[in-house]
């Protein structure tokens, strides 16, 4: 399979741009090279990449500004590099739009992974324009008439429910935070309000997951927040 998506590193470290390098030629993907935020920045409107790798700790200027400016005008994909331990980092970069984020060290192929769950995220945006069918494990979910099923079989979702659901079919593949699922689902009154989303989850991993104990699909991410995974 050939890769033609190309990625934009924004990295200071040169042992790590050497091993992305290394990686991304391996796998055939296009990339570009940047040292600093606002080189990122400036090589972001040049040349338009499909996804962004971000290390958040830059010479001139935090990451977090890479994810805010782009965040103004672009769905691009951002997947953040962050060092082990700086939860609150991370939270932070997921709240100002980052897709995903990998802890140093990181292994190769968990960075390749979230690298085709952004990419493969972001297709199916453009798709669900057109009126998708999102399915996973069993479970189908026509988002344009609003009928979920599980092995062929509809079943009834109230209306939260389901908005919770489109939410994380909306980022699948993604870490979202609380916050973020709470002011999407429930509007920004409502950010705090984190037992909302844990009955929820739970009536939706009831009526969805096989064994609601232990989902396959519908993840917690502990002190983060949730992530709905494509099983194929
Ligand atoms: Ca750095």
């Amino acid at each position: 399979m050939t890769n033609t998506a190309e990625i934009l590193i924004v990295e200071d470290d040169p042992q790590i741009r050497r091993f992305l390098r290394a990686t991304f030629t391996a796998e055939g993907y296009r990339f570009h090279e940047a040292l600093t935020a606002s080189e990122g920045i400036a090589q972001w409107a040049a040349r338009q990449p499909d996804l962004i790798v971000l290390d958040l700790g830059l010479p001139d200027q935090d990451g977090a500004e890479v994810i805010r400016h782009v965040r103004e005008s672009s769905q691009t994909p951002i997947i953040v590099l962050s060092a082990r331990g700086q939860e609150k980092d991370k939270i932070d970069a997921l709240d100002l739009g980052a897709d995903d984020f990998v802890s140093k060290p990181f292994a190769v192929g968990e960075l390749l992974a979230r690298i085709r769950a952004a990419l493969r995220r972001a297709s199916i945006i453009a798709d669900q324009a057109e009126g998708a069918i999102f399915r996973t494990s069993g479970v189908e979910v026509d988002l344009a008439r609003r009928v979920t099923s599980v092995n062929g079989r509809e079943v009834h979702l109230t209306p939260i429910e389901f908005r919770l659901l489109q939410t994380l079919i909306r980022h699948v593949g993604k870490v979202i935070t609380q916050r973020q699922l709470l002011v999407e689902v429930w509007g920004a009154q409502h950010s705090e309000q984190s037992q909302y989303l844990r009955v929820y989850m739970a009536q939706l991993r009831r009526k969805l997951e096989a064994d609601p104990a232990r989902p396959r699909f519908l993840l917690t991410e502990p002190g983060v927040g949730y992530r709905l995974v494509e099983i194929v």
